[in-house]
């Protein structure tokens, strides 16, 4: 069998709200894999799920929210101050205002947009930009995205701009560090039942159409974003990818058009 050994990397996990997390579900392959990790998470009320989903790691758990500059500082101190080193930081958190989800595209206001942008855009690049000088022998940076960057996906509106963002944020920010031999790439995920997607308006049945209409005919399991996240961190096996977005979504971002079940 073919097994990859993570021990003595390390790596920042931040996102985990809880279980169903997609951070957490990348996570868990890394820490099996041997890797040190460190987690940060938003306010005080997350860190009790955090230490008791960490408790059989040693990992360093530090509060960050990603639009303070000063929690980012303190958060890479603690990161360099334990670890000396980063090797892949997974960036899996986004937000955007409640009503961006409910009233047309259309109606999209200047705050909700800096706020929308500033924490599921821009933080990659003040994450990215803080975890590179730590990243002395290469490394990967991770994170996560949907489809409605490039298509548009009913009621994601400001989100699926933001993640238009990200996408081309990765590009450029996996230019500036390929001569570093630092990867940054994006997982694109199919529609998965977490904390965040509850805030999307109808997230129940689209759930359900994209389980219906995905080349699969299901929808994915978190633990299929976890082990492709894996694998794009880890330069074992994705070595030459780099300033990409891949999908994990049974196949769904891929189909022109959808008919009735009857006629296929
Ligand atoms: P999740 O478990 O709710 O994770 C989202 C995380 O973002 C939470 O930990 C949240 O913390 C954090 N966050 C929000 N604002 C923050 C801030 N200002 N500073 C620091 N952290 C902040 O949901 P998830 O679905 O796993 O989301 C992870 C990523 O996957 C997101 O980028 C999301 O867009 C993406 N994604 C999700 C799906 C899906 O269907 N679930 C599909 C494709 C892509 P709080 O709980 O404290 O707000």
């Amino acid at each position: 069998m073919y097994t990859i050994d993570l021990t003595g990397k390390t790596g920042l996990v931040m996102g985990v709200a809880n279980q169903r997390s997609l951070a957490w579900a990348i996570a868990q392959p890394l820490a099996r894999a041997g890797a040190t990790l460190a987690y940060s998470y938003q306010g005080d009320r997350l860190r009790p799920t955090l230490e008791e989903l960490t408790a059989d790691q040693d990992a360093l758990l530090v509060p960050c929210d990603v639009t303070d500059d000063d929690e980012l500082d303190a958060l890479f101190a603690a990161v360099r101050e334990r670890f000396g080193r980063l090797d892949y930081l997974v960036h899996a958190l986004a937000f955007a205002p409640q009503e961006t989800f409910e009233r047309p595209f259309l109606e999209t206001e200047r705050d909700h947009w800096r706020l929308a942008m500033d924490i599921s855009a821009y933080s990659l690049v003040a994450t990215t930009r803080r975890a590179a000088p730590l990243m002395q022998d290469g490394g990967s940076v991770l994170t996560l995205s949907y489809l409605a960057a490039e298509r548009v996906v009913p009621h994601y509106n400001l989100m699926g701009v933001a993640k238009a963002a990200l996408e081309a944020s990765v590009r450029y920010l996996a230019y500036d560090l390929g001569p570093q031999r630092v990867r940054v790439n994006a997982l694109s995920a199919g529609p998965a039942r977490t904390i965040a997607a509850r805030s999307i308006a109808g997230f129940g049945d689209m759930y359900g159409e994209a389980g219906r209409q995905s080349m699969l005919r299901r929808n994915i399991e978190t633990d299929e974003v976890g082990s492709f996240g894996f694998a794009l961190l880890v330069d074992e096996l994705s070595g030459g990818l780099t300033g990409e977005t891949v999908y994990v979504d049974a196949g769904f971002h891929a189909i022109g058009m959808f008919i009735p079940e009857h006629h296929r």
